[in-house]
């Protein structure tokens, strides 16, 4: 046994693996299992990354204000109240960091985020979880499981891989009757694609127990990128303002993701795009005999008949170029995440997944 240990929690973090990106003896896939745009960044941010590159030997922002402003125009936000980080998955990890530790509870739902679980090892917190009614964020069964001992409860809404989401009113009712000890946090990572949507956004405004996370990595194409945001109290921004590294986030990352989020006409023609295709794409599914629940993201949770069927569909897929992401870790070995790609990939799977039903009946 090694003498020098880490915390308790780190060594029971299980590494995330995100989705694959190539498949062996295949030259020509599609990649439908990392929830990409796949129309890819505004033409702006394209170009304000491509300028960024004149000043690589610069040192960035360290307070990141003009994307804070800029993010607080285009949302109707307070500045202030705002921080941004390596994607939101560092906005999230900061959180567990500031709110949580030994003895304390977290809580995220049967099949919420991988990171949620993570990020409570990581701060030597309980991960509880609570289970869902029929892949949806139960809002009771989260309050029963409520304690003194509670200090975080993760919720995705829309939530990931499920594509469901819960109220508004749901929301608030949970963040009425958490104890007070407890912080609120509204992964707003598919906010974007739900129109009249905030994520959160005002519950965050006006409760001192909410907390709301946004990303750049979905709806504005930027996952490569790694920009994500916060908005909350102002006095859990001071506190993660505290353990963030202040260059967290280069020059490149910044000027890019400031031009992408002015740029909401391409936002709103990504959003149509993908929520047409998302509503084509499951009914297609639907005919072969494919059933999904209605989901508000860029993605389709497939339900087959057995693991087995899955599992053999994935390979199919697979040998046809088509990558999909398997969501057995997220305790649903029956489905398949399918991310909405553009109209030909929309069509490929479907026909795919027609030949691969019609081969089995
Ligand atoms: C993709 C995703 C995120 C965001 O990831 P970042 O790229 O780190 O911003 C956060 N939560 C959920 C549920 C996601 O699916």
């Amino acid at each position: 046994m090694p003498e020098v240990k880490a915390q308790p929690g780190i060594e029971q973090i299980t590494l995330y693996e995100g989705g694959l990106t190539s498949v062996e003896g295949q030259s020509n896939v599609i990649k439908l299992s990392s929830n990409e745009n796949p129309l890819g960044p505004s033409d702006a941010a394209v170009e304000a990354f491509r300028r960024a590159s004149f000043d690589l030997h610069r040192y960035p922002s360290a307070d990141h204000i003009k994307l804070r402003q800029a993010i607080g125009e285009v949302f109707g936000l307070d500045p202030k109240r705002i921080i941004c980080g390596v994607g939101s998955d560092e906005v999230l990890g900061m959180i567990a960091h500031a709110y949580a530790g030994p003895e304390d509870d977290v809580i995220f739902t049967e099949h919420g985020f991988a990171l949620y679980r993570n990020w409570a090892h990581a701060s030597g917190a309980r991960p509880v979880e609570v289970r869902e009614r029929e892949r949806v964020t139960d809002v009771d069964a989260i309050l029963e499981t409520c304690s003194e001992k509670t200090k975080i409860i993760f919720i995705a809404n829309p939530n990931n891989p499920t594509g469901t989401m819960i109220s508004e009113t749901e929301i608030t009712h949970l963040a009425d009757h958490i104890p007070p000890q407890a912080l609120l946090v509204l992964d707003g990572a598919y906010a974007d694609y739900v129109e009249g949507y905030d994520g959160g956004a005002k519950l965050a405004e006006e409760r001192h127990n909410v907390f709301m996370t946004r990303t750049f990595s979905k709806l504005y194409g930027l996952g490569g990128l790694r920009v994500g945001w916060g908005y909350g109290p102002k006095n859990i921004i001071d506190n993660l303002n505290r353990i963030r590294g202040p260059f967290n986030l280069s020059a490149a990352a910044l000027a890019t993701a400031e031009a992408a989020v002015r740029d909401q006409a391409y936002i709103e023609k990504c959003r149509n795009e993908n929520n047409r295709l998302r509503a084509w794409l499951a009914e297609a599914l639907a005919e072969h005999g494919v059933p999904s629940d209605t989901s508000l993201t860029n993605f389709i949770l497939a339900r087959f008949s057995s693991q087995a069927e899955a599992d053999a569909c994935d390979g199919f897929l697979k040998s046809e170029g088509l990558i999909v992401r398997r969501v057995g870790g997220y305790k649903l070995p029956a489905c398949l995440r399918i991310t909405v790609g553009d109209e030909s990939a929309c069509r490929r799977v479907a026909h795919c997944i027609g030949q691969f039903k019609a081969g089995r009946s």
